[in-house]
C-alpha cells in the first residue's frame, strides 16, 4: 500500500515539472497536514468489547475546509486514507470548489457487525473525530460501505455532541435530513457531461459508440443509463460475480432490474446473444469506450498494452496504474482522469453543503444545470491545458489543479515574498 501514495506523489511531480510552481507549493503538497488515528472501542451484541483502528486524514486545506469520504473496509490503512485525501485535494482544485482533500476509514468488515453493531461503530467514529472534523474544517461524505443509515447515524451523534444539529458537517445524507437532490446520480451524471462535452476532439459519434463498464454498481448504472438514452451502445457490464459482453448491446435499466434481483450481473437479458466472460477480460473486451467503474489499478502496464478501447472513462477513483499511463498515451488511448471523470459527486456535495447552510433547498432540476455547467466549463479548461503543454488529459487536470493550489498557497506568502525578492 505505500506504492499507492509514492504513485500518486510521483504524478504529483511530474505534473509540477510543467509549471512554473513555487518551492513553498510542492513542499506543502508533498505531505498531508494532519491525520488522526484512532481506535473506536465498540461494545458488540454478545457484550464483549472489540476495538477497530480507524483514520481521518486532511490532506491540504489551502482552498477551504478539507471534503471526502469515510470509507467501512478490511483491507484499509492509513496510507490509502493518505492517498485518496491527495486525490480529493486534486479533484476539488479541478472543478473549482472552495474545499480541500480529506478523507477518513475504519478498517472493519461491516458484513461481519449487526445492524445495532454497526450503528455502535458508526456514532463510535463521531465521538473520536467531533474535533477534528467540522462544517468549516472538515466535512466527511459516504464512501465505501457508509450508505445513507450510517450517515444518518453520524450526523444525529454530532448533533447529540454539539447540543444542535449541524447538517453542513456531513454530505451524501438522506433527503428528510437535508440531503441535496441529484446527490444520488451526481458521479455517473457528471462523467456523462464530460464525455459529451469532449465528443467531438474525441471523435465520438453516439450511434456508432459501444461502451462497457467495469463494476456496475451506483457511479456506472447513471452514466450508462443517460449514455443509452442518447443511442450509445453498452456492450458489457461487470461486478464482483463476472461479466457479460453482447455487441448488439443491452439496457441498463433492464441490467439493473436484474442485479436487484439475482445479486449478478450474469444471466441478466441483453439484445443479442450474451456471453459470459471472465471479469478482467472485460477490461480488454472490444469497445471504444472502456468505464472502469469498480476498484483501484485495474488498468496496469500488464494489460495496457491489450485495451481496445480508444477512451477511458475513469469513474472509479485510481483505476489506472502510474505506470499504465504512459502506456496508454503511446497507444493514443485518451484517459480521461478520475479527478475530473467522477468529480460530479463531490460537486454535488458542495451544492448540498451550499444548500444546508443557506436553508435554502434547490430542485433537482437546478442541481443537474449547475452541475452541467460546472462539469462541461471545467472539461475544456482541461482540454485547453491539455493542447497548450502537450500532455495527456490526466497530465493536464493535475496542472489545472496545481495552478488553483499554487494561487491559494502563494496568496499568504512565499519565499520570494519574505526574501523581497
Ligand atoms: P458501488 O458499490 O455502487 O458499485 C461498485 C460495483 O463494483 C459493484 O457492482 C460491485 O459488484 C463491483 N465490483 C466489486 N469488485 C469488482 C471486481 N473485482 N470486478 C468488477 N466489479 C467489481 O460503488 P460506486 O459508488 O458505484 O463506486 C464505484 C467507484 O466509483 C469506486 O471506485 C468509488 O470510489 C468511485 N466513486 C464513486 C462516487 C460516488 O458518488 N458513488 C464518487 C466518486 C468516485
Amino acid at each position: 500500500m505505500p506504492e499507492m501514495f509514492e504513485s500518486a506523489r510521483k504524478r504529483l511531480e511530474s505534473a509540477a515539472r510543467k509549471l512554473d510552481l513555487h518551492d513553498d507549493v510542492m513542499e506543502i503538497l508533498n505531505y498531508p497536514k494532519e491525520t488522526l488515528s484512532s481506535t473506536l472501542e465498540v461494545r458488540m451484541d454478545d457484550g464483549s468489547m472489540k476495538s477497530f483502528k480507524a483514520w481521518r486524514c486532511r490532506y491540504n486545506d489551502a482552498l477551504g475546509p478539507t471534503k471526502g469520504g469515510i470509507r467501512f473496509h478490511p483491507a484499509s490503512c492509513m496510507e490509502e486514507v493518505m492517498t485518496l485525501a491527495f486525490w480529493m485535494t486534486m479533484k476539488c482544485a479541478v472543478v473549482g470548489l472552495p474545499f480541500g482533500g480529506g478523507k477518513g476509514a475504519v478498517q472493519v468488515d461491516t458484513k461481519k457487525l449487526s445492524p445495532k453493531e454497526l450503528e455502535r461503530l458508526s456514532r463510535q467514529f463521531i465521538q473520536n473525530y467531533a474535533r477534528f472534523i467540522g462544517p468549516d474544517r472538515d466535512i466527511p461524505a459516504p464512501d465505501m460501505y457508509t450508505n445513507g443509515i450510517v450517515i444518518a447515524w453520524m450526523v444525529d451523534q454530532y448533533a447529540r455532541m454539539t447540543d444542535g444539529l449541524s447538517p453542513a458537517v456531513i454530505t451524501g445524507k438522506p433527503i428528510p435530513l437535508g440531503g441535496s437532490l441529484g446527490r444520488e446520480d451526481a458521479t455517473g451524471r457528471g462523467a456523462y457531461y464530460v464525455l459529451r462535452k469532449l465528443e467531438d476532439r474525441l471523435d465520438i459519434d453516439p450511434k456508432n459508440t459501444r461502451v462497457a463498464f467495469q463494476g456496475f454498481g451506483n457511479a456506472a448504472y447513471h452514466c450508462a443509463q443517460l449514455l443509452y438514452d442518447d443511442g450509445f451502445t453498452i456492450v458489457g457490464v461487470s461486478d464482483s460475480s463476472g461479466a457479460i459482453y453482447d455487441a448488439d448491446g443491452m439496457d441498463p435499466e433492464k441490467i439493473l432490474a436484474h442485479k436487484k434481483k439475482e445479486g449478478s450481473v450474469l444471466g441478466a437479458p441483453t439484445n443479442g446473444k450474451a456471453e459470459e466472460i471472465d471479469g478482467v477480460d472485460l477490461l480488454t473486451c472490444d469497445c471504444d469506450v472502456l468505464a472502469p467503474a469498480a476498484l483501484e489499478d485495474q488498468i496496469t502496464s500488464e494489460n495496457a498494452g491489450a485495451i481496445q478501447a480508444r477512451v477511458v472513462l475513469e469513474l472509479a477513483n485510481g483505476p489506472t496504474s502510474f505506470d499504465a499511463d504512459d502506456a496508454l498515451l503511446e497507444r493514443g488511448i485518451v484517459c480521461i482522469p478520475d479527478i475530473l471523470a467522477n468529480a460530479g459527486g463531490v460537486t454535488v456535495s458542495y451544492f448540498e453543503w451550499v444548500q444546508n447552510r443557506a436553508g435554502d433547498y434547490w430542485a433537482a432540476e437546478k442541481v443537474r444545470d449547475r452541475l452541467k455547467e460546472k462539469m462541461e466549463t471545467e472539461a475544456e479548461n482541461v482540454w485547453q491545458i491539455k493542447e497548450e503543454h502537450d500532455v495527456g488529459l490526466r497530465g493536464a487536470a493535475y496542472v489545472h489543479a496545481l495552478r488553483r493550489l499554487n494561487a491559494a498557497i502563494s496568496a499568504r506568502g512565499t519565499r520570494e515574498y519574505f526574501n523581497g525578492d
